[in-house]
């Protein structure tokens, strides 16, 4: 008789679901046998703080960890409360990983790169010029290892981070004249940290360090030339188009820039287990939503920005980006070569960007092409 191939595959489902069971099963009590299985503690209530190297209430994302905690808090029934601090409020803004670190605060939102002087090789897992977007980024670090990598460089800080929030791809930056050739960047004053600034060193400019909030007097005053920031949505905010005539792009410096939480490790292991995969489930919701918001938000004011009058937007000519390319890769070759955890860092990354570059090559990079 000839077997209904509905039937059949239902029968077979059914049959792999049972086994499954029984699988499931078994395995559950080999883990009771080996723990007393998951830790939860109705009663406590935990207060924790949160610092931020970001403005006070700065859009996004701010804005996104003061929804973190609130989300926290609602998960966990109220068990679990964290205060979030804008940079400056309780400790400088770029305090936050000694102070994660030792333990004087418990968590901090910010990126990898900031820690660059103590930690060169944390660039690699915020962003590399020329390197992979945030979707690649979230592929890696979610998905290719990415996340072992960088907890084994914060272990010995006795830091876990978790990537939470990419900004998309940037602009390219704010300058006061345009830039036709690789020549027009010698001796040019920029705001462009990271290993982005690094590069535009190589090309004949001067990075230069400014704090967010001093970027648009030392334009305006020029004593800087060229700023980059973030993207249109919150260049247009700090009104850098009132002070400078020409804005450039693709972001080629950082093409998607991960945010990172940092939590003191000791102080979460202590955590009961709801609550540790609370924060971790909070923290991939908040990845998500910042990664769609500066999407979301930057093609609403991209249109703002090309009403303004007198306001050139460019896209950087193909011979300058050629350029800065080789400049990035005599970059990262100097930096892994003096850094070791430089190299492992790099590889991992490396690795995993030749491992989805044949897939890219025919999906992504094509279709933007296409698109209607
Ligand atoms: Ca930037």
């Amino acid at each position: 008789m000839k077997q209904n191939p509905r039937r059949k595959f239902i029968r077979n489902a059914v049959t792999a679901s049972a086994i499954g069971a029984i699988g499931l099963s078994a395995c559950s009590e080999a883990k009771k046998s080996e723990s007393q299985g998951p830790y939860i503690n109705f009663n406590n209530t935990y207060r924790w703080k949160m610092t931020t190297t970001w403005p006070p209430n700065f859009p996004i994302v701010g804005e996104g960890c003061k929804m973190l905690a609130d989300w926290i808090k609602k998960m966990s029934g109220g068990r679990m409360e964290i205060t979030v601090y804008g940079g400056g409020e309780l400790i400088p803004a770029l305090e936050g990983f000694d102070a994660v670190s030792n333990g004087a605060i418990e968590m901090n939102h910010g990126a990898a790169y900031y820690w660059a002087g103590k930690i060169p090789a944390g660039q690699f897992l915020t962003t590399v010029p020329f390197g992979m977007n945030s979707q690649q980024m979230d592929a890696w670090i979610l998905s290719g290892g990415g996340d072992k990598v960088w907890e084994d460089l914060y272990a010995p800080y006795d830091l876990l981070p978790i990537s939470c929030g990419n900004t998309a791809v940037q602009m390219g930056g704010w300058f006061n004249k345009e830039i036709n050739s690789i020549d027009d960047i010698k001796g040019l004053k920029m705001r462009i940290p990271g290993l982005g600034g690094k590069v535009f060193s190589k090309a004949g400019g001067t990075p230069v360090l400014v704090s967010g909030g001093e970027i648009y007097t030392n334009l305006e005053r020029g004593v800087i030339d060229a700023t980059e920031w973030i993207g249109p949505y919150h260049d247009y905010l700090m009104g850098f188009y009132q002070v400078a005539k020409h804005y450039y792009y693709p972001g080629w410096h950082e093409p998607g820039a991960v945010l990172e939480l940092i939590i003191n490790k000791s102080k979460f292991q202590t955590l009961p287990s709801d609550i540790q995969e609370i924060i971790r489930t909070g923290a991939l919701r908040l990845n998500r939503w910042m990664n769609v918001q500066f999407d979301a938000k930057n093609g609403e004011y991209i249109q703002k920005i090309r009403e303004v009058e007198g306001l050139q937007i460019h896209q950087f000519p193909d011979s300058v980006l050629e350029m800065l390319k080789q400049y990035t890769t005599e970059t990262i070759r100097e930096l892994v070569e003096t850094d070791p955890k430089s190299k492992i860092v790099f590889e991992a990354y490396d690795t995993f960007k030749k491992q989805i570059t044949p897939w890219v090559n025919v999906s992504d990079k094509v279709y933007y092409q296409t698109m209607l």
